[in-house]
């Protein structure tokens, strides 16, 4: 306990004044299992992020990741690699996306997306740069992706922000035709929008927009940072949707817990650039890539993405049964290992998670009062029992 509050006096003091975090220390991980500094077990139902997919201390991961670190971890974009190759090759398989961009974030990955409007836009002279994005999205951090992002509680304080990005309201078709102007080069969703309630969008609406943007001639693209990489049980979420999007950008999970971004374009995005246009220093590095070939690999030829898809029914049907009927509860929502639970607003979703987190369970929250659960892959029916059981408990527990 002492070396926890000294640890938190070092953050309060040195780290910018930007996170608030829980009170635990965490030292490693097993399976979804992870262990404080005092040696306390958790459960983890949120994984990073959605992050650590294959939960943690993988053998297959940890083998490629040392091995890799005992023969080379960067070289730059100036070079070849063994593990970039394969990755680029396994992700741009030419049926569905032809090219790939590595990098190290979603933020970055959506840049380059953005980029690339903006590029064939300058280049074709069509004046097309304007990207069309929905309200209540999230597409990362950084300039140009928190003004992407239509919350304005991301983007306002750090004014003036770059143009050319225009708001709808999300799942509604409508709306999304009419802000199309000729001035419109792309239209840019998540399928499911993460950060701000674990919203799907419907299937009217996402096949519609990809109908109307292929109507158009502009580029649809898909934020499937979150939903990406098989957390909703098929390797993109798009895929549910019977649709392919000009443009897909993947992160979280991909690297299993190692940095990686990646965007991936077919047609004229994915030849939008010439030498020099885009570059990254660290991207697709050989590190970072063979953690990522792991993954990839697990997802297209094992029958991980049944597995997911199953632990996610089930953890569906749990979620029902203990809480659909719950006073406090307004709405369960999601798919595959992605769900959220949101909360009557009188309860703050962020002292649930503390709660759970005194009996060794880790959730996370998201935007509207929403509890977000996000486990490894490797999640079991016991520890969904588990989870279900104590999160209706405490629930159960609250008068007011
Ligand atoms: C997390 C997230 C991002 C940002 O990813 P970073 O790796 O934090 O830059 C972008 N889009 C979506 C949908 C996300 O969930």
């Amino acid at each position: 306990m002492e070396q926890l509050e000294k640890i938190k006096e070092i953050e309060k003091e040195k780290y910018m004044k930007l996170f608030r975090r829980q009170n635990v220390c965490f030292e490693r991980g097993e399976g979804c299992k992870l262990y404080d500094i005092s040696g306390h077990e958790y459960t983890d139902f949120f994984g990073g992020i959605a992050v650590n997919c294959l939960g943690y201390n993988h053998p297959d991961l940890v083998k490629a990741v040392s091995e890799q670190a005992g023969k080379l971890m960067h070289i730059s974009n100036m070079y070849y690699s063994v593990p970039q190759a394969e990755l680029i090759d396994r992700l741009a398989d030419g049926s569905t996306f032809e090219r790939a961009f590595l990098c190290n974030s979603g933020a970055e990955a959506n840049e380059c997306a953005i980029k690339i409007v903006r590029k064939l836009a300058s280049e074709s002279g069509s004046g097309k740069s304007t990207i069309v994005t929905a309200r209540e999205s999230f597409h990362g951090r950084t300039l140009a992706t928190v003004t992407a992002t239509g919350q304005e509680k991301y983007s306002a304080p750090f004014a003036p922000l770059p143009g050319g990005f225009k708001y709808v309201p999300f799942n509604d078709l409508e709306a999304l035709k009419s802000a199309v102007t000729p001035d419109v080069g792309a239209i840019m969703l998540e399928c499911i929008q993460g950060e701000s309630g674990i919203t799907p969008a419907s299937y009217d609406y996402l096949v519609g927009a990809y109908a109307f943007a292929r109507q158009k001639g502009i580029l649809l693209i898909l934020d499937e940072v979150q939903t990406g990489s098989g957390r909703t049980g098929k390797f993109y979420c798009f895929e549910h949707y019977g649709i392919t999007p000009d443009i897909v950008t993947l992160a979280k999970g991909l690297g299993g817990g190692v940095p990686i971004g990646c965007c991936l374009a077919r047609g004229e995005a994915a030849d939008a650039f010439r030498p020099g246009d885009h570059g990254t220093t660290f991207g697709g590095n050989p590190l970072a890539c063979a953690a990522a070939n792991v993954v990839v690999q697990k997802l297209l030829e094992t029958d991980l993405l049944d597995r997911i898809t199953e632990a996610g029914e089930y953890l569906s049907d749990k979620l029902n049964e203990k809480l659909a009927r719950h006073k406090f509860v307004l709405d369960i929502r999601g798919k595959g290992l992605l769900k959220g639970i949101q909360l009557d607003e009188r309860i703050p979703a962020l002292s649930i998670v503390g709660k759970m987190m005194s009996l060794g369970i880790i959730i996370g929250t998201c935007g509207h009062n929403t509890l977000r659960i996000a486990p490894p892959y490797i999640i079991s029916h016991a520890e969904i029992d588990d989870m279900t059981d104590k999160l209706e408990t405490i629930l159960s527990g609250i008068n007011i």
